[in-house]
């Protein structure tokens, strides 16, 4: 009999979810899922958390990671580290550095909301943020509250999402950089939600993927909430051509993302064996 199913991919208040790291682990077990990796963006401040609460709850648990890295407008690339030391200073300077990156873009987007007549603060975004990672899901919360627009997705629509004029791009590292410190922090780098590359064709994301395996990547992420049936086939015959590993995850947010459920992946479910597979990956990769 084979286990039940995992989830590979959520956020909690260490980034922009709305659950902190025990309580998703909590709804993992609530939801009967066998396994979970918590993959915050840019920070591993909610991986002692998960892990503890975790063991407690007998769920197998790998910490993760989510970084975004370069790549050109309008796709974005963002690189999953699974099975990462918390501890290790590699990653400690990878985290200083995205948490950089972000922090110079802000203060950038208060100066042009406060020139638009939006008058909100570096001090009030921080408040919201409660000493965690910074970020725009917070800013809009705080624009809709302030009634400057009607809801988080008209605070992207007009003021901060893509393209709107107090938008600015944080710095960030290269896809070759991001997955060697995945690297160097004792894991292993898999591409998130490759569609969200807006790749042109198959062939220019198999090329895609293949330049990102010679750096090091060691799997992709077939089944996620973005992903419809024919999509997840597509990548999952992509792994198997190019000999990478399978991951799956909801891409969890809480409430922040309400039409998506822990364990729960545009109606598809991740199945055990692409755990077990991971975490023999991450052993091997600690030992080499
Ligand atoms: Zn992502
Ligand atoms: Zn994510």
């Amino acid at each position: 009999m084979s286990l039940p199913f995992i989830d590979l991919h959520c956020h909690s208040t260490a980034s922009d979810g709305t659950l902190a790291p025990a309580e998703v682990v909590r709804l993992a077990v609530d939801r009967g899922l066998s396994a979970l990796a918590l993959t915050d963006h840019d920070t591993v401040a909610g991986i002692a958390e998960a892990a503890a609460e975790a063991s407690r709850a007998g769920l197998d648990f790998l910490p993760g990671i989510e970084i975004s890295a370069e790549f050109p407008h309008p796709g974005t690339l963002h690189l999953l580290g699974y099975g990462i030391d918390a501890d290790n200073p590699s990653l400690k300077n990878l985290t200083a550095t995205l948490i950089a990156g972000r922090n110079n873009r802000n203060p950038r987007i208060i100066a042009k909301l406060n020139e638009m007549g939006v008058h909100v603060s570096m001090k009030e975004w921080e408040d919201e943020a409660h000493g965690e990672v910074m970020g725009r899901p917070q800013l809009a919360a705080i624009l809709e509250r302030k009634g400057y627009v009607s809801s988080i997705k008209q605070a992207f629509d007009k003021y901060i999402g893509h393209g709107a004029p107090a938008y600015f791009d944080k710095e960030r590292l290269s896809p070759k950089r991001a997955i060697e410190l995945v690297r160097q922090s004792g894991g292993v780098a898999v591409l998130a939600h490759p569609i969200q590359l807006r790749c042109q064709n198959d062939a220019q994301l198999e090329r895609i993927v293949k330049d990102l395996r010679d750096l090091d990547l060691a799997g992709i992420e077939v089944i996620h909430s973005d992903h419809d049936a024919a999509t997840v086939e597509k990548y999952d015959a992509l792994a198997d051509r190019l000999g990478l590993l399978k991951t799956g995850g909801s891409d969890f947010h809480g409430s922040n993302k309400q039409d998506v459920d822990l364990g729960v992946a545009n109606g598809r479910r991740v199945p055990r064996q692409w755990f077990d597979a991971l975490r023999e990956a991450v052993a091997a990769a600690a030992k080499s």
